[in-house]
């Protein structure tokens, strides 16, 4: 996606060799017109699939996640980071390690947003090492529906979250990928 590569050369800011800041169009700041673009792209993408479902984590997932899942025309459903006061059987939980807080949180999805008859796409906006994706994909199985694919918007193609997911069997779609963040600079796969 050239409008995403040229955001991310342009005003992404290599905060350590690991981590990139898109705080101007991602991650506080959000980019309306590029948000659109990337629901396109993985509307295009997963055109076919019979998807029923999007699914991601609160809160950088939610504005690629919508735009996807209304080019889709479909639900989406963010997970929560929060300690939910609601019952604990109306509610599927997992456990996700944090890359950028460096903490374990419990994500959730109420129950009655998840049936085993849903094929769902996941998106997030960052892979690294792919604890996010596999919570959420451990949380899509729990309900006993399918996760058809797994959508990132900006993978860390150098860290391991991209080769386990694969070789965990899911299908990976990532919009761009940098293969390093070192000398400050980001250096495209
Ligand atoms: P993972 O769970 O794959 O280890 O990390 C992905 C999650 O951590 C994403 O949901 C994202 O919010 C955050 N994250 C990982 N790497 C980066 C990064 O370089 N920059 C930003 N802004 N967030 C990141």
């Amino acid at each position: 996606m050239k409008l995403l590569r040229e955001k991310v050369m342009n005003e992404g800011i290599v905060l350590s060799n690991q981590v990139l800041k898109v705080d101007s169009f991602l991650n506080h700041q959000m980019d309306p017109v590029l948000m659109r673009e990337v629901g396109a792209e993985f509307a295009r993408l997963y055109q076919g699939e019979k998807i029923t479902k999007v699914l991601t984590i609160e809160s950088s997932g939610i504005a690629p996640a919508i735009m996807t899942a209304l080019e889709l025309d479909v639900p989406m459903i963010f997970a929560r980071k929060n300690k939910s006061l609601t019952l604990r059987d109306d509610i599927l939980v997992e456990k996700v390690y944090s890359f950028t807080k460096q903490e374990t949180n419990e994500i959730t999805v109420s129950k009655k947003f998840l049936s085993n008859e849903d094929r769902v796409l996941i998106i997030d906006d960052f892979l690294a090492n792919g604890e996010a994706a596999f919570g959420l994909a451990r949380v899509v199985e729990q309900a006993g529906a399918s996760v058809v694919g797994i959508g990132i918007v900006i993978e860390k193609s150098f860290q391991p979250g991209a080769k386990l997911l694969q070789e965990a069997g899911y299908r990976l779609d990532s919009l761009v990928r940098i293969a390093s963040l070192e000398n400050g600079t980001v250096t495209f796969a």
